[in-house]
């Protein structure tokens, strides 16, 4: 056996990015929710053949100081948690700090900024590029406001990972459900999304009923139950999808946990429970539910991706999704006990 050494930085980088950065979705959901972080309010997504050729996110947040720039794209730098406390009740969508560096170490990126000071808008816009890691000094550029950034080329130098990149239509299918999630967790930012060149979506920004009819569609609006309930530090919102719009697909499922898409299986067990008598066995609900929760209640640092949490009294969140949801879904079907879908 040869003698143990330390990583290269370089290296400890690509590893991470393997498990951050699973595909161009995966790296434009880190984008997106530092531009989200940042306060932005209108966000324009470009992206070419997928987002495998190019990922570009423009946004109107709060910047970044220029001296802070190469820090950005370092690893374990962040400006979102300082001490263990403030990861016990952490507010923000990321907090890791390797989304950048990760995406960074197996791609050329741009990030430029104009940072904002709480109404102080600096004199200049700087970027700062890498190139698999390598990165070059900041210069001026010109920018109005906010932060642009652009992934080129993400895994194109990086054979074990490329070849598991799909089609672009996969990818870019990926990519559009990544922006959805975000887009409906967000209705109060304006969203526009072009590809190859092609504008896709424009979500105005508006309230949940607005974005989740654009997105999910008009009939699960129209016929969908209204949810707001609450208990103790729990409440539960959002719209629950009428038991005669049962789907054949989980695809029209969005849950939110502190304004986080997470996929835990308590809450599927939960929300499949409430819907049992009303749906038919085969049929999906169709859901688009918000579940705010004190933060120290819920630990979000399971996995990279941040998309598994854990809750710290899950029987009490089960019990709470359980009656919530179906004292909401009892105020329609009153009277039609079981509706089967044909
Ligand atoms: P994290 O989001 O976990 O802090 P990242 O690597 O994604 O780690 O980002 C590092 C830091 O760069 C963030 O903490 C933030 O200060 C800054 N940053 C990244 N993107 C933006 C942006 N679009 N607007 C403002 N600041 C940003
Ligand atoms: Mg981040």
């Amino acid at each position: 056996m040869p003698r143990i050494q330390l990583l290269s930085d370089h290296l400890v980088n690509q590893i991470a990015a393997g498990e951050v950065v699973e595909r161009p979705a995966s790296a434009l959901k880190e984008l997106l929710e530092n531009s989200l972080d940042a306060g932005s309010k209108n966000l324009q997504i470009e992206l070419q053949a997928g987002g495998t050729k190019l990922l570009k996110v423009i946004d109107d947040g709060c910047g970044i100081a220029k001296d802070d720039l190469e820090l950005a794209l370092h690893r374990h730098a962040t400006s979102k948690i300082a001490s263990m406390e403030d990861l016990a009740r952490v507010g923000t969508l990321g907090f890791r700090g390797e989304g950048l560096a990760s995406i960074a170490s197996v791609s050329r990126l741009s990030l430029t900024s104009r940072f904002n000071d709480n109404g102080q808008i600096s004199q200049y816009a700087w970027r700062v590029e890498a190139d698999h890691g390598r990165m070059l000094d900041p210069e001026p550029a010109a920018l109005a406001a906010g932060t642009t950034i652009e992934v080129h080329e993400l895994y194109h130098q990086v054979p074990a990972r490329k070849k598991f990149l799909k089609s672009d239509a996969t990818e870019y299918a990926h990519c559009a459900a990544m922006i959805e999630r975000l887009a409906l967790a967000n209705p109060q930012v304006q969203f526009t999304v072009i590809h190859n060149g092609r504008a896709q979506n424009r979500w105005q920004a508006g309230d949940l009923n607005k974005r989740a009819a654009a997105i999910i569609g008009e009939e699960f609006v129209k016929t969908g139950i209204p949810v707001d309930e609450g208990f103790g530090n729990l409440r539960l919102y959002g719209i629950a999808g009428s038991p005669t719009l049962g789907k054949s697909s989980r695809d029209a499922q969005f849950f939110f946990v502190n304004g986080r898409f997470v996929r835990d299986k308590v809450v599927q067990h939960a929300l499949r429970e409430a819907y049992r008598d009303v749906l038919h066995h085969n049929m999906h609900a169709a859901f688009c539910l918000f579940l705010e929760l004190d933060p120290e209640g819920v630990d979000v640092n399971v996995h990279p991706t941040k998309i598994e949490v854990r809750f710290r009294e899950s029987q009490a969140i089960y019990r709470f999704l359980i009656t919530s949801l179906s004292k909401a879904l009892a105020k329609t079907t009153a009277g039609a006990a079981t509706q089967d879908t044909p």
